[in-house]
């Protein structure tokens, strides 16, 4: 852990902000809380509605309200907030207004259903991470690979064990983890794997409907389509029973392709004729 100046709060526990996309009221923010207790002092900031697939959103044309949450753990009752926004609005808020000084981690999670391949771009859950880790601090992101229901101990567990690392380790400023957990006891993990993000797509289509006025509505289904047979990837990993652990960062560019793309011709071609 990083040394602090000298101080009469003497071995101050580390701050940690736990927030998710699922919601306030979400067996996996509860589980997540529980199990980062003992690592450090522990403060909720969640959307008080579920908020999956809102991806990076913020909230800029309303206001955003925050209340403070009845929330209990086993060990008792813990500093919780409730905010009318969404993951992303709840880690700079939570940031700016509501923790009592900067966090030394932010998790995010435990999702009900996985953060794998392409669905990271979509995931409020990992959203609520990598603001984080835009502002510098160590995040990581957990997901339970199960879409309802379920026991979250084992997701937990590794969610502890990884939190610690990362408290003992730190990560690099604009880097997140993002964690995946298979559907198995605690006993049947076969291990951790870093991993990276399998090539995929959904083929998708909007169901038409007509409402009570005889007017279409749409709604999105699709099926998920694997294009990747890695074995390094996030798909690979959680489907062999391995905890999955990707590196994710927020910069977009496509380095690999910078130099290929300033191989074309810019210059307008009404510029031509003054080349002679
Ligand atoms: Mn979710």
């Amino acid at each position: 852990m990083k040394g602090r100046e000298a101080s009469n709060e003497i071995q101050e526990k580390p701050l940690i902000l736990v927030s998710n996309d699922d919601g306030i009221e979400a067996p996996g923010l509860l589980s997540l809380a529980a199990a980062m207790d003992d690592v450090g002092e522990v403060v909720v900031v969640a959307p008080v509605t579920e908020q999956s697939a809102v991806g990076h959103s913020i909230t800029l044309r309303e206001p955003v309200r925050a209340r403070t949450w009845p929330f209990r753990i086993p060990s008792g009752v813990i500093r919780a907030y409730a905010v009318s926004g969404t993951p992303v609005d709840c880690i700079k808020l939570g940031i700016d207004k509501l923790l009592p000084r900067s966090p030394s981690l932010v998790v995010s999670g435990i999702n009900q259903g996985p953060n794998t391949a392409v669905n990271i771009i979509y995931s409020g859950t990992i959203s609520a991470a990598t603001e984080a880790a835009i502002l510098g601090i160590p995040a990581i992101s957990f997901s339970f690979c199960r879409w309802t229901g379920g026991d979250f101990e084992a997701s937990a567990r590794v969610a502890r064990s990884i939190s610690l690392r990362v408290l003992e380790r730190g990560l690099p400023s604009g880097i997140l983890l993002n964690v995946n957990i298979p559907d198995l006891p605690f006993e049947k993990l076969r291990g951790y794997t870093i991993t990276r993000q399998a090539k995929s797509k959904w083929e998708e289509s909007f169901s038409e409907r007509k409402d009570p006025f005889d007017r279409p509505y749409y709604w999105l289904s699709g099926t998920f389509v694997n294009q990747d047979s890695g074995e390094n990837t996030d798909l690979y990993a959680v489907d062999n029973g391995y905890v999955s652990i990707t590196p994710v960062q927020h910069d977009l560019t496509a380095h690999q392709y910078i130099d290929d793309l300033q191989s074309w011709t810019w210059e307008d071609e009404t510029s031509e004729p003054e080349k002679l």
